[in-house]
């Protein structure tokens, strides 16, 4: 089979993969029906994060159960399956809490960019629809595999709660998708920064009831002015790089929470500052084992719709004009369709 490798910065290529087999028995096989390109692969395909040899890319993934090793026993053959960037096993103390993408036996998913791929943990990682959902739907159910799912916990991390006043920093699919959750979890005003057109038209969609396209001083100067001079209650960091970092601290009321999920390159946080800013501070890798019932159940119900982020459909073979369009800021996010494969 072919799949994404990248090899260096801007070097994605399509080329021969081995096909992946059932190596332990917990693990499973399965046949991609879409994947995508995440905005965090996008830091090492800037050369931002150092990569030191081919790389397979992609961990958002959703498909048909092909084969399953001899210890699955919740997943079956020929079943819808939707899993995390994180393999888990879903019975560990760290997952009972709720944090399965810091189980004690995590794995890395890696590879999605491909027609099949290997899910380790697949009991605890993957989660079965009751019926092969139609193909409508696939975008939506894509997405609850990292973008929605890091979105949401992104809000729930940042408590947003009915009738909350949130902000969201990052304009990419997961700030876009951050408006979403913040939207269906209740929240009244939900202030989108961002300075793109076409993605300030999809945060409306989605939810945003203002947009401050201002950044820094000026861009937390305009969030006090919108919120009775004090801040959000919750701010969404969705990029990860200090300047979105210290704007959202910046943003925050006293007292308020900030969910962080922009994974951090160069960002760090002076104490004193934090110290007198009265923020929360909850983020990491997205739980999003956690979410995925529920999120599963929202898509099937017609409930939310967050497929609407790909704004570019690919078929695999084209991943690396996914990449270019992603990194040039001429798509919000690129879906990825592998070629009908032989039985
Ligand atoms: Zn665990």
């Amino acid at each position: 089979m072919q799949g994404a490798v990248l090899y260096g910065p801007r070097d994605v290529r399509f080329e021969e993969r081995e096909f992946p087999k059932i190596m332990k028995p917990t693990d499973a096989v399965i046949r991609i029906s879409s994947a995508c390109v995440c905005g965090s692969d996008l830091w090492p395909y800037r050369g931002i994060a150092e990569i030191t040899q081919p790389t397979p890319m992609g961990h958002e993934y959703c498909g048909i159960v092909e084969e399953v090793g001899k210890a699955v026993k919740s997943v079956k053959q020929g079943q819808f399956v939707i899993g995390s960037f994180f393999a888990s096993d879903n019975t560990c103390p760290t997952c009972q809490i709720g944090y399965q993408s810091s189980c004690q036996h995590r794995e890395l998913v890696g590879g999605a960019q491909a027609p099949f791929l290997r899910v380790p943990l697949a009991d605890g990682t993957l989660v079965a629809t009751s019926e092969i959902p139609s193909e409508a739907l696939i975008p939506s159910l894509l997405a609850l595999s990292d973008v929605m799912g890091t979105g949401w916990f992104a809000a729930d991390a940042a408590n947003v709660k009915p009738g909350s006043t949130v902000a969201v920093v990052g304009d990419g699919a997961v700030g876009l998708l951050g408006v979403l959750s913040a939207k269906k979890m209740g929240a009244e005003r939900i202030i989108a920064m961002s300075r793109h057109p076409s993605r300030q038209k999809l945060a409306r969609e989605f939810g945003a009831t203002d947009i401050v396209s201002e950044r820094g001083e000026e861009g937390i100067a305009r969030i006090k002015e919108l919120t009775k001079g004090i801040g959000a209650d919750s701010v969404l960091e969705c990029v990860g790089t200090q300047q979105s970092m210290t704007q959202a601290i910046n943003c925050t009321r006293p007292g308020g929470y900030i969910g962080y999920v922009g994974v951090p390159h160069g960002v760090s946080l002076d104490g004193e500052q934090l110290f007198f800013s009265h923020v929360h501070l909850h983020g990491g890798p997205a739980p999003v084992r956690r979410y995925l019932p529920e999120l599963i159940k929202l898509v099937l119900n017609d409930k939310v719709n967050p497929g609407k982020v790909f704004d570019l459909t690919l078929p695999l073979e084209q991943v690396a004009e996914g990449y270019r369009a992603m990194d040039e800021r001429r798509a919000i996010k690129a879906l990825l369709r592998p070629a009908e494969q032989p039985d």
